[in-house]
C-alpha cells in the first residue's frame, strides 16, 4: 500500500536503515566512493555465489550492459529480437546502429518463437537477443543450435530473471552474454543498477573495461567505453538487498499461489503456471483477459482497478514494434507479430511484491472476481 492508499504493482525491497547505515559509516571511514572500492568487489562476489554464474560485472543500471554488450560482440548489422519486452531492449540495439529484426512471440511462455527465428536470417544477421519475459525462460538449448548452425551471437536481457534457474542450473549461464537490470521495480534492486554475466575472465575484464571508458591502466584506452560504473553506496546497499532477496521471492511465491487458486477456473482470465524444473523468481504476475469470454475487456478491467486503488499495469504494451522509432520497419508489422499483438492487448500484470497482505490481495481479487 502506499499513503495514498492505493496498492502499487511493486514496492522496491529496501534494506533494513540501521545496517545500512553502519556500511554508510564505513564508506565514510574509508573515503573510497567508486571506482571498484570494496563493496563493489564484495557484491561481485556475492553475486556470483548466490547466482550460481562464473564471472559478474556490475553496471550502473540495467539499459548500459545491454548496449555494451552489444559493443563488447562488435555485432553489427541487423539483430533479432522480441517486440514484447521493456523498450530497453530495442533502444540498445538501435544505438549500436544495428537494425532491430522483431519477430513473434511463443504464447504460451510471452518469449521469441524459437521456430520464427531462422525465417528472419539473413546474410547481415549477427546477433539474436531474447528476452526471458516475467524471468520465464527461454528455450536456450534451440536459440543456441540455431545461433551456432548460423554463426550469430546471443545476448539475453534477463532483467527479469534473476535468480532463475532450470534443472539447478542459472538461466543466466545461457547465451554469450547476459545482462540484468537491479531497478527499484526488479525482484533485487540497488535503486538504480545493473550487471553483465559472462564466461571467462578475458572476457569480464574487457568489460570492465568498456564500463570505464575503455581505460586499461593510467594512460591506455582499448576501445571506445562508456561510463557504467558502480558506485560504493548502491553496492553496500546491494549486499543488504542480497541477504532478504531469497525472503522477498518466497512472499511472491505465495502471492503466487494465491492468485493462482483464486482465478483458476474464471471464465476468460489465463495465467501462467510454473514450468517443471525451474527455479521461478515470480518477479511480475501477468493475467491475460480475454474479453468475450470475461465479458470485459482488458482495458475496462484494468481501469476499473485503477479506480479503485490497484494499480496493475499493462506489461507489455504497447509492443514495441508500434512506438514511432520502431514501426516503420519491415519486420514490426502486425502480420508478422500477431501473437505478440494479442498478448500486448490482453495483459494486465497484477501487483507483486513480498509486501502485499491478505487484505491486499483480497481487495485486488474482488475486483477481478466481482
Ligand atoms: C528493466 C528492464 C530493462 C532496463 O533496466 P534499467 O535498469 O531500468 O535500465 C531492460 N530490459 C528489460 C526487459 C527490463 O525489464
Amino acid at each position: 500500500m502506499t499513503g495514498k492508499n492505493q496498492i502499487t504493482v511493486t514496492s522496491p525491497l529496501l534494506p533494513d536503515l540501521e545496517e545500512f547505515n553502519a556500511l554508510l559509516r564505513e564508506i565514510w571511514d574509508s573515503q573510497w566512493i567508486t571506482n571498484n572500492g570494496s563493496f563493489h568487489k564484495k557484491l561481485e562476489a556475492a553475486l556470483c555465489e548466490y547466482l550460481k554464474v562464473p564471472y559478474i560485472s556490475l553496471f550502473t543500471n540495467g539499459t548500459l550492459p545491454l548496449l555494451t554488450a552489444l559493443q563488447a560482440l562488435r555485432i553489427t548489422g541487423e539483430v533479432i529480437t522480441t517486440p514484447y519486452s521493456f523498450v530497453a531492449t530495442t533502444h540498445s540495439i538501435w544505438w549500436n546502429n544495428c537494425k532491430p529484426v522483431f519477430i513473434d512471440i511463443d504464447p504460451a511462455t510471452g518469449n521469441i518463437d524459437p521456430d520464427k527465428i531462422e525465417a528472419a536470417i539473413t546474410p547481415k544477421t549477427s546477433a539474436i537477443m531474447p528476452v526471458h519475459v516475467y524471468g520465464k525462460p527461454c528455450d536456450t538449448q534451440r536459440i543456441k543450435e540455431i545461433a551456432d548452425k548460423y554463426g550469430l551471437k546471443v545476448i539475453y536481457d534477463a532483467a527479469h530473471a534473476f535468480g532463475v534457474e532450470v534443472n539447478g542450473e542459472s538461466i543466466l549461464n545461457a547465451g554469450d552474454l547476459s545482462t540484468l537490470s537491479f531497478h527499484a521495480t526488479k525482484v533485487f534492486n540497488t535503486i538504480e543498477g545493473g550487471a553483465m554475466v559472462m564466461h571467462d575472465a578475458e572476457t569480464k575484464k574487457r568489460i570492465d573495461y568498456l564500463k570505464n571508458f575503455g581505460f586499461a591502466g593510467e594512460t591506455e584506452v582499448v576501445g571506445p567505453g562508456i561510463n557504467s560504473k558502480m558506485d560504493e553506496v548502491r553496492s553496500a546497499y546491494g549486499l543488504l538487498n542480497l541477504q532478504q532477496v531469497d525472503a522477498a521471492i518466497e512472499a511472491r511465491h505465495q502471492v503466487a499461489i494465491r492468485y493462482r487458486e483464486a482465478l483458476r477456473g474464471v471464465s476468460g482470465i489465463t495465467f501462467f503456471d510454473d514450468m517443471p524444473g525451474v527455479r521461478h523468481n515470480y518477479s511480475y504476475f501477468p493475467i491475460f483477459v480475454d474479453a468475450e469470454e470475461y465479458g470485459m475487456t482488458r482495458d475496462e478491467l484494468y481501469f476499473k482497478m485503477k479506480r479503485n486503488g490497484v494499480l496493475g499495469r499493462r506489461y507489455f504494451y504497447p509492443l514495441i514494434s508500434t512506438f514511432s522509432t520502431y514501426r516503420g520497419l519491415p519486420s514490426a508489422t502486425p502480420e508478422n507479430l500477431p501473437k505478440a499483438q494479442k498478448m500486448a492487448d490482453s495483459v494486465i500484470c497484477l501487483p507483486m511484491h513480498h509486501n502485499l497482505s491478505s487484505s491486499d490481495l483480497d481487495q485486488i481479487l474482488s475486483l477481478i472476481l466481482r
